[in-house]
């Protein structure tokens, strides 16, 4: 039987410190798209009422039950257009779906990556990909992880100036966008900073970070100025290098191809291509959390990267990870919760105190 854990209204005072009985009981309602009838509540403090589907990830959704399939579609490669003829659904119902559950995952990840232990190392590469067009809108994709789990800890794109071989045809093309939306700005060192201070923000305790990059002239000052230059020990290598498994950074490298294969909209010569910069941060979500979570770490692994890092304490299933909303911060009911609810904080503060 559900109990609710919380009033869902930030604003009540059940919010932040609910009694053990803050609630009534409402009687149930029985939704067009589920079998079963669902419980109401009423909160005695501020007399709002709720129901058990408040607090689900799928709350308001048309055909929620396709927001699993659609989750495995997504991080398999297949694009928007094809997954909803898959689904039966419209192109439009469906990418409203897509940014939802996008909306959704992110905050799933937020909420439960942890801190990182003293000594942790990290590696951080940029992959290049368009929005719109291959020729003229670049766009810059950092990747940052943590080296031992391939736990990817943060990716975000941003747009970046057009640049390598000209032809005339891609200089005039150039010339006509900067008419039309003035010249093309260069975010990626903003987007950079961005990917390095998720990680720094779960490095509270370490003494000392690790960090391994490419050459690349503007990482050292944005990395020393982000993990503070007293810990950080950071050591780029050569992209001349051969890239194969001695590669020191074979591990982000490998993060990368696999992101290539995984987000149609990433691969080389397909014909899927993210329109706008924004949704492909929606599907990075996607990806994020299938590795991250879904996904063992190699074939071979019985783990996941975020059970590696003590995050979580088993894989979770596609269906878990859709379960319960997180709108909430970690206040928010754990994904792997069982029959007692317990949030985030509570479930991971346990694990702590364990290890
Ligand atoms: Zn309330």
């Amino acid at each position: 039987m559900f109990q609710p854990p919380r009033c869902p209204y930030v604003r009540c005072r059940a919010h932040r410190n609910p009694s053990r009985r803050f609630y009534r009981s409402k009687g149930f309602y029985r939704p067009k798209c589920r079998p079963h009838p669902i419980p109401r509540f009423t909160c005695k403090h501020c007399e709002r009422s709720f129901s058990r589907q408040t607090f689900r990830a799928d709350y308001r959704d048309h055909y929620p039950h396709l927001n699993a399939r659609l989750f495995e579609l997504l991080c398999s490669g297949v694009g928007l257009r094809q997954s909803a003829r898959l689904l039966g659904l419209s192109t439009e119902g469906l990418q409203l779906k897509f940014r939802k559950i996008a909306r959704h995952l992110w905050r799933v990840h937020q909420n439960l990556t942890g801190s990182f232990p003293d000594g942790v190392e990290f590696q951080f590469d940029e992959m290049e990909t368009f929005e719109g067009r291959r020729n003229t809108r670049p766009l810059t994709l950092p990747i940052l992880i943590e080296s031992h789990s391939m736990f990817i800890v943060s990716a975000e794109c941003a747009s970046i100036r057009p640049s390598g071989r000209m032809s005339k045809e891609r200089r005039k093309a150039i010339e006509e966008e900067e008419k039309r939306f003035g010249p093309r700005k260069d975010r990626s060192r903003h987007a950079i900073g961005r990917v390095l201070a998720v990680a720094a923000r779960h490095c509270g305790l370490a003494q000392r970070i690790r960090l391994r990059t490419d050459e690349k002239k503007a990482y050292p000052p944005l990395a020393r100025a982000i993990f503070g230059a007293e810990r950080l020990v950071h050591r780029q290598f050569s992209s001349k290098l051969p890239r194969d498994t001695t590669n020191p950074l074979f591990r982000i490298n490998l993060t990368n191809a696999m992101a290539r294969d995984l987000n149609g909209r990433l691969r080389r010569r397909s014909w899927l291509v993210t329109k706008l910069a924004r949704y492909l941060n929606a599907q990075l979500a996607f990806f994020i959390t299938y590795r991250n979570y879904v996904r063992r770490r190699f074939n071979d692994d019985e783990e996941t990267p975020a059970e590696m890092l003590g995050f979580v304490d088993r894989p979770m299933r596609k269906e878990q990870l859709l379960s319960w909303r997180q709108s909430w911060g970690r206040q928010s009911i754990h994904p792997l919760c069982r029959r007692r609810l317990k949030t985030v904080t509570e479930i991971q503060d346990r694990s702590m105190a364990i290890a």
